[in-house]
């Protein structure tokens, strides 16, 4: 080996050791930096929260009484394919048509759909890989306000209806999860059938999407939807109880220009609204990115803009202690009221696009 050789490869070693050593040394410095902005970002924030005077445009009691039908221990815990399961959704496209929405089902107001056992990387939605329990007479529940404007295109709103049912003798009645997201999209396709938005409002309760987001799948993977002709998903799931009182909008990340439209929301809100949860790691330190956490992953994958509202995870998360008793109503009203004002500014900012 020549003289110029052995300087030239002791130089590249040199820098790869001179890499290592600014990578191992600054990454954590610069890991912590970006946990901070990230944190203080939230922090100012929730400080800068003005709880606006409540609104009432929709129906509280009504709300309140959805809720405790569908998390009702006669639904069983609304697992797919089930008794619970079919009772809930008849009742809820019976609820659709007295509201007066025009059936967008592939069967009238239902989308049936069934899914065998499998193991792989879905297709549909990267990175969520396992073993994707097999479902059988599930059905999503899909109906259709037409707007003022029907030559624009669908804003899709969502809400999954299934939960775990019955294990070992425990009823999980799934009362935040998502009794709460449904009883709200009802309560919000009677107040637009009432006072009409611009584009066409899809209204959307979703079957099992417990263990795969697998209704929201059936949507694209059958072709009901096409990504291409929407405009947007507001999925909604979990938004009546929070210990402080906190409504996360998951979704500014992706589609920077929804932070504007979120702070003016909050001017609007008596809730906090946060937005985070989507922020890939690097950027977000200890806060987990919920971007494929609900049915609004699949519209993310399919390059539909979406936002998600929903609280943090609570002890009583997935346990048979998700029952109806523990919703916080005040809170769960003034959500629902907050998620009506959102739908409201972003019928406005894309009908100004
Ligand atoms: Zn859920």
């Amino acid at each position: 080996m020549s003289i110029t050789k052995r300087l030239y490869l002791a130089s590249i070693a040199m820098l790869v050791i001179a890499a290592i050593l600014l990578y191992t040394l600054a990454w954590p410095a610069w890991q912590q930096q970006l946990t901070a902005t990230e944190s203080s970002r939230l922090a100012l924030l929730i400080n800068n929260a003005k709880p606006a005077t409540a609104q009432m445009r929709l129906n509280h009691q009504q709300l309140r009484a959805d809720l405790n039908w569908l998390a009702h221990p006669d639904r069983q815990g609304r697992k797919p394919g089930t008794v619970g399961g079919i009772t809930a959704r008849n009742w809820l496209a019976e609820q659709f048509a007295t509201i007066g929405l025009l059936p967008a089902g592939s069967d009238q107001f239902f989308q049936p759909f069934s899914v065998e056992q499998h193991f792989k990387v879905s297709r549909w939605l990267r990175g969520q890989n396992g073993t994707i329990a097999a479902v059988d007479n599930a059905a999503n529940v899909v109906g259709l306000l037409p707007g003022l404007n029907p030559a624009l295109q669908p804003i899709v709103l969502t809400a999954h209806y299934d939960h775990l049912g019955i294990q070992n003798d425990l009823l999980f009645a799934g009362a935040d999860d998502n009794a709460s997201g449904v009883a709200t999209l009802l309560e919000l396709a009677r107040y637009f059938s009432a006072n009409p938005t611009a584009h066409p409002l899809l209204f959307v309760a979703l079957d099992a999407e417990e263990g795969g987001l697998q209704g929201a799948v059936a949507l694209f993977q059958h072709q009901l939807l096409k990504p291409e002709q929407l405009a947007f998903n507001v999925n909604m799931d979990m938004l009546s109880r929070d210990t402080n009182q906190l409504l996360y909008a998951v979704g500014s990340y992706q589609q920077p220009w929804l932070s504007p439209l979120l702070q003016q929301l909050q001017q609007h809100s008596a809730v906090k609204v946060v937005a985070g949860h989507d922020r890939p790691w690097y950027r977000a330190g200890n806060t987990t990115d919920w971007t494929l956490s609900s049915d609004h992953g699949v519209f993310h994958q399919q390059k539909v803009p979406f936002i998600y509202f929903g609280v943090a995870d609570h002890a009583d998360y997935h346990t048979e202690r998700d029952t109806a008793d523990k919703v916080d109503d005040n809170f769960y009203f003034q959500v629902s009221e907050t998620i009506l004002s959102f739908i409201l500014l972003l019928d406005k900012q894309l009908s100004q696009r």
